[in-house]
C-alpha cells in the first residue's frame, strides 16, 4: 500500500498521539480505554477533516483551482478546517451552510466554527434545512465558472474516495503506533457522519489485515442507512486505490445508531454526561455533535458490557470542540441559563 502514488499536501501534525485514558478506564471500572487525538491535527483547532483536506487541497491545486467550494450545517467543522486551509494556500473559500438544527440563538449562528469561518475570510451563504446541497454546489461553481473563476467543489465533510484516503492513512498510522508499544487493540470505536472516516478506516484495517474492528457511532442517519453509506464508499474507495471493492466485507462495517437522540446536532443527555466526563477526569474537550455522541455510546456500550474487561478500547477523537462555544447553555452550569 503506497498512499505516495496521490497527490498529497502535508499540513496535519502527524501522527496524532494515542493516549491511555487512565482515570476514565477506572471510573467505568471496564476495559482499557484509550484515546487517538485527531482533535490535535493542528489546524484552525483540529480535527478529522485535516487528513481528508491533505488530499482533497492536493487535488485542488493540482487542477489549477483558484477558489473552493464546500458545504456543512452551521457548526460545520469540516467548513472550518477547509476555509483554513483555503487561506493558507491563498485561495478562496465559498461554504454554504445548510440550517439544519433549526437553530438561531446568537452563540449557535455567530460563535464556534462559523466566527472562525469568518475570521479565515470565507465567503458564507445559508440554505435551508433539507436543501439539495450537492445541487446548491454546483450551481454557485457554475456561477464562478461563468465569472471566469476555476472552483473545486468539496463534498459535504470530504467524504469521497479522495478525503477517505486521509484515514486510509490513519488506520496505518494507528496500527502502527499500537504495534510500537505492544498494545492489542479489540475495538476502533469514533462518531460517524457524512461516512469518510469510517470508510477510509475500514479500507485502510482491512488492506493491512490488522483485524481491529471498527465500530462507528451514528450521529445523524439511521444504523441501515449509515452503513449503507459507509459501505458503498468503501467500496469505491478501495477501487479507486486498486484494490478490489469487495475487500471489506459487507458485516465488518457496523454503525450503532442508539445515541443520535432527536436528530443531528441536537443534545442529548448521554452526550451532555460524556463531554462532562472527559472534561472533568481527563482534561480533554469532546464536542455536543459528534464526539460527545460517539462517546456517550462509548460508556453506554461498557456499561453494558458490550466492551469487556482486559479489552483495549480506542476512542477515536475526531475534533469539533470549537463548537462547544455553540452550545454554551446545554450543560446546566451556573450562571449560563
Ligand atoms: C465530520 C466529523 C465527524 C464524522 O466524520 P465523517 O467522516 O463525516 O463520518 C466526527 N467528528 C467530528 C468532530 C466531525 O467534525
Amino acid at each position: 500500500m503506497h498512499l505516495s502514488r496521490f497527490p498529497r499536501l502535508h499540513f496535519a501534525h502527524l501522527p496524532t498521539p494515542l493516549e491511555p485514558l487512565e482515570r476514565i478506564s477506572e471510573h467505568l471500572g471496564g476495559p482499557n480505554l484509550w484515546i487517538k487525538r485527531d482533535d490535535c491535527t493542528g489546524l484552525s483547532s483540529g480535527g478529522n477533516k485535516t487528513r481528508k483536506l491533505e488530499f482533497l487541497m492536493a487535488e485542488a491545486v493540482e487542477r489549477d483551482a483558484d477558489t473552493i467550494i464546500t458545504e456543512g450545517a452551521t457548526q460545520s467543522n469540516h467548513a472550518r478546517q477547509t476555509c483554513a486551509i483555503a487561506a493558507k494556500l491563498g485561495l478562496d473559500c465559498h461554504i454554504l451552510l445548510e440550517d439544519r438544527t433549526g437553530f438561531h440563538d446568537e452563540a449557535y449562528a455567530h460563535n464556534g466554527n462559523v466566527l472562525l469561518d469568518q475570521l479565515h475570510g470565507a465567503s458564507i451563504s445559508i440554505r435551508p434545512v433539507d436543501s439539495d446541497m450537492n445541487a446548491e454546489m454546483e450551481q454557485l461553481g457554475q456561477q464562478l465558472r461563468d465569472d471566469g473563476r476555476k472552483p473545486y467543489i468539496i463534498p459535504g465533510g470530504g467524504s469521497n474516495e479522495t478525503g477517505a484516503l486521509g484515514y486510509v492513512n490513519a488506520a496505518f498510522e494507528l496500527t502502527h503506533q499500537a504495534n510500537e508499544r505492544s498494545l492489542r487493540i479489540d475495538h476502533l470505536v469514533h462518531a460517524t457522519g457524512s461516512a469518510g472516516t469510517q470508510a477510509g478506516l475500514v479500507v485502510g484495517m482491512e488492506a493491512m489485515n490488522s483485524g481491529i474492528p471498527v465500530y462507528g457511532v451514528s450521529v445523524r442517519r439511521p444504523k441501515q442507512k449509515q452503513e449503507d453509506n459507509v459501505y458503498t464508499l468503501a467500496q469505491r474507495t478501495a477501487g479507486f486505490m486498486g484494490l478490489s471493492p469487495d475487500l471489506v466485507a459487507r458485516e465488518k462495517i457496523v454503525a450503532n445508531s442508539d445515541y443520535v437522540g432527536d436528530g443531528y446536532g441536537l443534545p442529548t443527555n448521554s452526550m451532555v454526561e460524556a463531554v462532562k466526563m472527559l472534561a472533568s477526569f481527563e482534561g480533554i474537550l469532546l464536542d455536543p455533535v459528534y464526539t460527545g455522541k460517539g462517546f456517550a455510546g462509548l460508556i453506554d456500550l461498557v456499561r453494558t458490557g458490550h466492551f469487556k474487561q482486559g479489552e483495549n478500547v480506542v476512542f477515536l477523537h475526531t475534533g469539533g470542540s470549537v463548537s462547544l462555544f455553540a452550545y454554551p447553555k446545554i450543560f446546566d452550569l451556573p450562571g449560563y441559563n
